[in-house]
């Protein structure tokens, strides 16, 4: 199936915003997806929550999630000419590898469907507490 719009996905990756365990399967898995689509960009960035100060921060920036809640993207749903569509949508904490399989998924079928991101991945509330 010929994919009709891409995704640029960003990557929080500043030195402590990914807990080391599973960081490299994550960036790994979003390269191979990134490869093979005709349209996906894949970003490492600085911290995406940079704003934010460390202990409210869902991502382990700043160390106080120690083993971390686990990496955190961005993803822009964007047209064949990379003009984004809609607004970005935040995806994490990848705590497991079929977290990290879900969202590859997603970037490679859903997205392309019309498929929200799935619900699981969605992260609760910054600053809420349930
Ligand atoms: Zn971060």
């Amino acid at each position: 199936m010929q994919a009709r719009t891409g995704f640029t996905v960003v990557v929080c990756d500043q030195a402590g915003c990914c807990p080391k365990p599973g960081r490299r399967e994550v960036l790994a898995a979003l390269r191979a997806v990134v490869r093979t689509h005709p349209y996906g960009v894949l970003i490492r960035s600085g911290c995406l929550f940079q704003a934010l100060r460390g202990e409210v921060s869902p991502c382990s920036h700043g160390g106080v999630h120690q083993a971390g809640p686990g990496a955190f993207v961005l993803v822009q749903r964007c047209d064949t000419a990379l003009r984004p569509l809609g607004s970005p949508v935040v995806a994490g904490p990848l705590h497991e590898a079929d977290d990290t399989a879900a969202l590859c998924e997603w970037l490679k079928k859903g997205i392309d469907a019309g498929e929200p991101l799935p619900f699981h991945l969605r992260p609760v509330a910054l600053g809420h507490d349930g």
